[in-house]
Formats: C-alpha cells, structure tokens, sequence
C-alpha cells in the first residue's frame, strides 16, 4: 500500500500555499496519495482548488464537522498514514458545532481565522 498523507485546509495549507503545493507536487511524483481533508462543507469551498492547484479534486474530502479519521475510514475506505493539521483533535473528534446549535462553524469572513464563534 502507497503511504497516504492527509493535510488540512484552513489554517494549515493556507498558511502557506506555496509550501504546500510544492509538498504535494513532491509527494504526488513519489507515488504518495494525497488528500485534503477538511471540515468544511461541499458548500463552503471556496477558492481552496485555487489555493490548493496541486490537489486533485477528487483528492479533497469535506467531512462537514464530522471527525476525520472515523470519515475517511466509513465514507472512502481510506487509512490515512500521516495527518498534518494545526487542530489534531479534530482528527478523531468531531466539531462541537455539530453537536451544539448555539455554536456556527466559521463562516466565509471567518475561514482561516482559527476560531469559531457563537451565533
Ligand atoms: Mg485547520
């Protein structure tokens, strides 16, 4: 099995585009999977293929606050080897917006801010 790599959007690949994107051009010619993983919704993409032009769109998983290992497992059958994330607890937790309707996600204003905020 190839190794897999999974890296999160807002404020992790966006903190530095051009880092990531040679990463991902890198690991692609080794023949390592790369995924986007992130908790925004289809909905709330954005301009992340533009950001992220290495990634190939089918590469981009949107868990919509759903934790991210138990979603890549159910949803695409995929183990991923190696998370990079500025918030690993999302890895295996879902987001208390999901959970709690006085909290939001982020909305557009707010993506890459690292916060969220009560509506
Ligand atoms: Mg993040």
């Amino acid at each position: 099995m190839p190794l897999t790599i999974a890296i999160d959007y807002d404020d992790t690949f966006t903190k530095d585009p051009h880092l990531w994107n040679g990463f991902v051009s890198s690991a692609l010619g080794r023949g390592i999977d790369v995924y986007i993983v992130t908790m925004r919704s289809p909905d709330q993409v954005g301009d992340l293929h533009k950001v992220a032009h290495t990634i190939p769109k089918d590469r981009v998983v949107f868990t919509a606050l759903q934790a991210k290992r138990p979603y890549m497992r159910r949803h695409h059958s995929v183990h991923v080897d190696i998370w990079i994330d500025d918030s690993p607890q999302y890895v295996d937790n879902d987001h208390p917006a999901l959970e709690n309707v006085e909290m939001r996600w982020m909305d557009v204003s707010q993506f890459n801010s690292g916060y969220w905020r009560k509506s």
